[in-house]
């Protein structure tokens, strides 16, 4: 039997490991935490899922939640200098958000109780090199962790090279009651040059509804915060203030808001990176990355977990189509650049939406804003990014969407 150990026990990594588990692998886990430590630990970053990831994560058939509410109506408020664009549809297959301290403590357990093995410690690089010798294939998806260049910056996929946004977010329970039937349940405001809101339900650790609340600062702008808060209390307190100045609506629904636990902050930046995805051991062996440590995106179009759990699955299928054949350094290259393939297109959304928008997307965004169409295609494209292009990035792609959807080059409003 192959046996595959998997660095991380995050959201690509149980993703992959129960998925071989399935298929009869002997798979071990390397996690630096214990399923308890991960339940009641620091907040990693929200990560809602779209349709395909949450049905890609239900296929495991470990997801225990019946009580989260999932959103559906959605509402996208665009700021620009002629007033708010609101785009909103109502998502026929909603968008889910599970604490992951929730989900992988969960998933960690179910893990060991069917078969699987856990190992926990913090692995380092001789560690990497010591299950490579007992392994069939090391993948690491270890997440933000980086190992001393251990999977190289690709420069050519990389856009950015330092951060975008400043994040400050909380998980709040006791949020003003704002459910009404024209009232949506997720709310994402883009506001160029200051930042984004995002305010949604979640499910957290300790099995309660709330809401997260995300800042998105652009560095030096009027969201962006004086100092980075270093405790909750102090997290929550400044995205109030930030939000009495920038935004009262947001503001009033939060006031009289609590911490859904004393860890559910975080406050931080980091910079957008593309890596290559083979990575080589002091000994000569190589490893897999998946996941944030090989593609780290801003939380800005939610396509970090969503992104690594379907990477999760498709190489979980390639390994099982492998067979018996050898799990090499090509075939790790042909595989990331098979999903790549999709990725690119998450990418490119993804870094096309921290800068203002261009003339001909803020075209399709205005239209979005009044045709139900639109709007409704616009915002699936965040769980199928392929979908939104060539239009997202073609000016004369983008004049052909519109036209297919009868409006013409001189819209009645202007942005
Ligand atoms: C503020 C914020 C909001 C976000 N919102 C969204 C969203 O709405 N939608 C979305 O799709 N994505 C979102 N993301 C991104 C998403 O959280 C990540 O992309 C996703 O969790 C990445 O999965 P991963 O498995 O690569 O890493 P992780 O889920 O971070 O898992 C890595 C695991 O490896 C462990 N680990 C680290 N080092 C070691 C080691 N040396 N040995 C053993 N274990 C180790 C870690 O403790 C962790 O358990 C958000 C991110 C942030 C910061």
């Amino acid at each position: 039997m192959r046996h595959i150990t998997i660095i991380g026990a995050g959201q690509a990594g149980l993703q992959l490991g129960l998925g071989l588990l399935q298929h009869n692998y002997d798979v071990t886990i390397v996690s630096d935490r214990t399923p308890i430590q991960i339940l009641h630990g620091r907040a990693t970053g929200a990560a809602t899922l779209y349709h395909t990831a949450t049905s890609l994560e239900q296929s495991l058939g470990y997801n225990d939640w019946p009580e989260a509410l999932p959103a559906s109506n959605i509402l996208i408020e665009m700021y620009t200098p002629g007033g708010v664009l609101p785009i909103q549809t109502q998502l026929s297959q909603p968008w889910l958000t599970v604490d992951q301290r929730l989900k992988h403590a969960v998933w960690l357990h179910q893990f060991s109780q069917h078969g699987g093995r856990i190992i926990v410690n913090p692995a380092t690089i001789e560690d990497m090199d010591d299950y490579a010798r007992e392994s069939d294939l090391v993948v690491v998806a270890a997440g933000k962790r980086q190992f001393n260049g251990l999977f190289k910056r690709d420069d050519r996929r990389s856009v950015f090279d330092q951060p975008q946004r400043r994040l400050l977010q909380v998980y709040v329970t006791g949020v003003h009651p704002w459910y009404a039937a024209t009232n949506p349940q997720a709310k994402i405001s883009f506001i160029p040059g200051v930042g984004e809101i995002f305010f949604l339900p979640i499910y957290t650790n300790l099995r309660q509804r709330a809401h997260i609340l995300l800042l998105e600062a652009v560095p030096g702008g009027p969201f962006d915060p004086p100092h980075l808060p270093t405790n909750g209390p102090d997290c929550l307190a400044t995205i109030r203030e930030l939000l009495a100045v920038v935004s009262p609506w947001h503001y009033g629904k939060i006031k009289g808001a609590e911490l859904s636990d004393g860890n559910s902050w975080l406050a931080g930046s980091f910079t957008p990176t593309v890596r290559k995805v083979v990575g080589q051991l002091p000994s000569g062996a190589s490893v897999l990355g998946i996941g944030d440590v090989t593609n780290l995106n801003d939380p800005v179009g939610g396509q970090g977990a969503n992104n690594a759990t379907k990477f999760a699955h498709f190489l979980c299928k390639r390994i099982v189509e492998r067979a018996e054949q050898p799990l090499d350094p090509a075939w790790m290259h042909e595989v990331s650049e098979e999903f790549w393939r999709y990725s690119r297109y998450a990418n490119a959304f993804n870094n096309g939406l921290l800068v203002p928008p261009l003339p001909h997307q803020q075209h399709i965004l205005l239209a979005a804003s009044h045709n139900q169409n639109i709007a409704a295609e616009f915002i699936q494209g965040f769980d199928n990014p392929p979908s939104l292009f060539p239009w997202f990035i073609d000016p004369a792609a983008a004049e052909r969407y519109l036209a297919a959807h009868g409006i013409g080059q001189s819209l009645p409003f202007a942005v």
